[in-house]
Order: structure tokens, then C-alpha cells, then sequence
């Protein structure tokens, strides 16, 4: 049984904690596709390289949640070459036996298409820079200021930009509470199992 659940949303709307509840759920298995732009972007040296060689070590390192890791993901992000370097892996993972899902930036609009279920989860610049601020602390403003900033080029980039795929259901966890946002993903994912 092959079944594709791609998640899509800008930083902190959410997307990893439905994924892995999703996972759980219906015992599909579940790529964070952010890790590799993260060990990427943390590895250092050419990008490109770096794609091309990542090891499962370089996504076992413990800073990649940081915020200085999400800024360097979404620089070495805009790169071509990266995202070529990363499509196979990606989308093998998508139709593996069993069921996936993956959450990122462009899994329903370049990496898996033919997905079954596209959700886009998103949430408010604030909303989403106050559940970040408070994981990783500091000052709250900065947060926000990163959050826009990543936004910004995420959106903006040339290749494969953040964006609803035309066949997505828009999820905005603003107002909700994670277990709202979860039960709203399951639904949505029974309905179109039939
Ligand atoms: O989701 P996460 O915050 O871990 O992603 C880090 C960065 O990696 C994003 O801001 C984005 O620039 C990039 N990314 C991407 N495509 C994906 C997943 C992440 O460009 N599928």
C-alpha cells in the first residue's frame, strides 16, 4: 500500500507536531524534510557537497533545532543544486510501502504531486514566533523578526517556493489547540482513505 500525507506551512505553524501525531496515528512512517536543509546548512563548506553527502550523523547532530541551524537551512534552501541533490531520497521515502509523511516546504507541489492528502498548515507571524520563543527562549521580538525573515525567503525563492499546492487543505492552527489542529488532519486524511 503506498499512501502520501505531504504536509507543507512556514516555520512553526505546527507541521511537526501533526506529522508525527499522523505517523502515530495510522503507523505510516515520517521524514521532517527541515533536518536536511538543516544539516546543510549547519555542515558548513560547499552546500553542495554537503547535500550530496549527508550521513545519517549529520541529521543525528543536536543543534539542528536551533534557530541559527532554521536560518542557515533556508540560505543553503534557495540553492538548486541543494534541492536537486536532496529529490531522490525525498521522493523514495514518499512512496516507500506502508504509508508516509512528510512535512516541509514543497512536498505537495514538487516532491510528491500525486500525494493523496495535501495539508498546508500555517498560522500568524505572532502565533507561530510565540510557540518558537517558547522552545528556544531569548527575546520574543527577535524571534518574530527571524520568523519573517525565513518567511521571506522561503516564499520568495525562485525554486520551489512556499506555497499551497492548488489541491491542498489550508489548516490554520492560530486559534487551535494542538489536539484541535491534530483531530482536524485526521479527519481530513479518513475522509480521502475512504
Ligand atoms: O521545517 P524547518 O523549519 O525545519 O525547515 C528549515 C528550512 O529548510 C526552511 O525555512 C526552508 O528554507 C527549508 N526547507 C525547504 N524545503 C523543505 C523543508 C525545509 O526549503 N521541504
Amino acid at each position: 500500500m503506498r499512501f502520501t500525507v505531504a504536509i507543507d506551512g512556514p516555520a512553526a505553524a505546527g507541521k511537526g507536531t501533526i506529522s508525527r501525531a499522523v505517523a502515530d496515528r495510522f503507523g505510516f512512517a515520517h521524514l521532517d524534510t527541515g533536518a536536511l536543509y538543516r544539516a546543510v546548512g549547519v555542515k558548513g563548506g560547499d552546500p553542495v557537497d554537503a547535500a550530496r553527502g549527508l550521513t545519517p550523523e549529520d541529521l543525528a547532530r543536536a543543534d539542528l533545532r536551533t534557530l541559527e541551524a532554521g536560518q542557515a537551512a533556508s540560505r543553503v534552501a534557495v540553492i538548486p543544486e541543494v534541492r536537486q541533490a536532496l529529490l531522490d531520497f525525498q521522493r523514495g521515502f514518499a512512496r516507500r510501502e506502508g504509508g508516509a509523511v512528510l512535512d516541509g516546504r514543497d512536498i505537495g507541489t514538487v516532491i510528491c504531486p500525486e500525494a493523496e492528502v495535501k495539508l498546508f498548515v500555517t498560522a500568524s507571524p505572532e502565533v507561530r514566533a510565540h510557540r518558537r520563543w517558547l522552545e528556544v527562549g531569548g527575546d520574543e521580538r527577535q524571534v518574530l523578526a527571524e520568523v519573517r525573515e525565513r518567511d521571506a525567503r522561503d516564499m520568495n525563492r525562485a525554486d520551489a517556493p512556499l506555497r499551497p499546492a492548488a489541491d491542498a487543505m489550508v489548516l490554520d492552527t492560530s486559534e487551535m489547540t494542538i489536539e484541535e489542529a491534530v483531530a482536524a488532519a485526521v479527519a481530513q486524511i479518513e475522509r480521502l482513505r475512504g
